[in-house]
């Protein structure tokens, strides 16, 4: 294993949008989740499911939840730990390792803490830079906070930042997007990660919207605002590599990537997600439930899924799409590939297709049109 996920599921309170698995907690039991995260490691090593590779671990990231919201010190006990089951390099710094953090977590002495326990990357929730539209979201910080935040993980040595952004927020909350990106790029984050809004059953936003109190998504508008980041964020130098991600040359999220390139991972804590290459095995959601399991001496999956030869090919191709690596002209029928080229939906260079901005928001059914049917040879 040379990617490692952590899931930290602790929230001071849930995101209106937000159906994560998460435990809501004031105070976060650290020492209960190190203890746990401990015991399973342990537990998937004897079963043997979790094989350090001999090359070194590359990749650690740190997800939730609100890793941040973690005290430095059982982050870095964690870390020491991570760090000597999976053989990570004595330069601790060829590995990325990224801590998703909140911006009401960061201040310079967590910072400088976080630096010293080998973080060299934070991905920052800061989702809006308008004060009413934070507080819409239910999130715990302003705008200034977001800005002071880069100050501090700047000035301990974290240079590598990435910010994300939500757009396609309803109209009625007068959202300037264009002047959210201006506030985005003026932090020079090395990287930038954009989700437009989705309802999920049972989040508030999905009770605002069935009683009338929030208007329901409007595909105009997040179409408008996608393609409004890519012009932007372009001219000043981001390239998309997958539908959501943009980054500064030499600035990809290696972890995602590894993700995106179908490389095996392993998951820890509760509602991780771990695979192989082959199957994939996901943890028990609940912080309770999976807490106790460790402490039973059971490994603490939930389920597990093979994939047929074929769901791999389609997972392939879908990841493929969604990211700048494209896929072989060869895949597609002649006259379907000049169909999308004609509509702009992607490019064609080098004998492989890539979906354009345009492509991108519609890769759901591109992909499901490169499907093989029974009276289709190609695709
Ligand atoms: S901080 Fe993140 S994980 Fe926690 S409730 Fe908000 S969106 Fe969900």
């Amino acid at each position: 294993m040379r990617h490692l996920y952590l899931h930290v599921p602790f929230c001071a309170r849930r995101c209106s949008y937000c159906d994560f698995s998460i435990a809501v907690r004031k105070r976060v039991p650290a020492d209960a989740y190190v203890a746990a995260v401990a015991g399973e490691l342990a537990l998937v090593r004897a079963a043997g499911l979790a094989a350090p590779s001999e090359d070194g671990l590359d990749t650690l990231y740190l997800g939730g939840g609100t890793p941040s919201s973690l005290p430095p010190d059982a982050l870095a006990a964690l870390l020491s730990v991570l760090f000597d089951a999976f053989h990570a390099p004595a330069a601790r710094d060829a590995v990325e390792v990224t801590l998703e953090a909140n911006p009401e977590d960061v201040t310079l002495d967590a910072a400088r803490a976080w630096r010293a326990a080998g973080i060299n990357r934070v991905s920052l929730g800061a989702q809006s830079f308008d004060d009413r539209v934070l507080s819409w979201m239910h999130r715990s910080h302003d705008a200034a906070r977001t800005a002071e935040a880069v100050r501090a993980l700047r000035t301990a040595g974290i240079a590598d930042l990435s910010l994300d952004l939500i757009f396609a927020v309803p109209a009625e909350l007068g959202r300037d997007w264009a002047r959210d990106l201006e506030c985005a790029l003026a932090l020079a984050p090395a990287h930038l990660s954009l989700y437009g809004l989705t309802v999920e059953a049972r989040t508030p936003l999905a009770r605002w919207i069935s009683r009338g109190a929030a208007s329901a998504p409007d595909d105009e508008r997040y179409a408008a605002e996608y393609l409004s980041a890519h012009e932007r964020l372009a001219r000043d130098g981001y390239r998309f590599y997958e539908v959501s991600n943009a980054g500064l040359a030499g600035r990809r999220s290696r972890h995602n990537s590894a993700y995106w390139s179908e490389r095996a991972y392993l998951g820890l804590g509760p509602a991780a997600h771990s695979f192989d290459g082959r199957t994939r095995r996901w943890n028990l959601a609940a912080w309770e439930a999976y807490r106790r399991a460790v402490a039973l001496g059971r490994v603490p999956r939930d389920a597990a899924e093979t994939l047929t030869a074929d769901e791999r090919e389609l997972e392939r191709r879908y990841l493929a799409l969604r990211t700048d690596q494209g896929l072989p002209v060869g895949l597609c029928a002649p006259e379907r590939l000049r169909a999308w080229v004609g509509a702009g939906w992607v490019h064609v260079a080098a004998e492989r297709f890539t979906c354009t901005p345009e492509g991108w928001l519609r890769v759901d059914a591109l992909v499901r049109d490169l499907i093989p049917r029974p009276d289709s040879v190609n695709c």
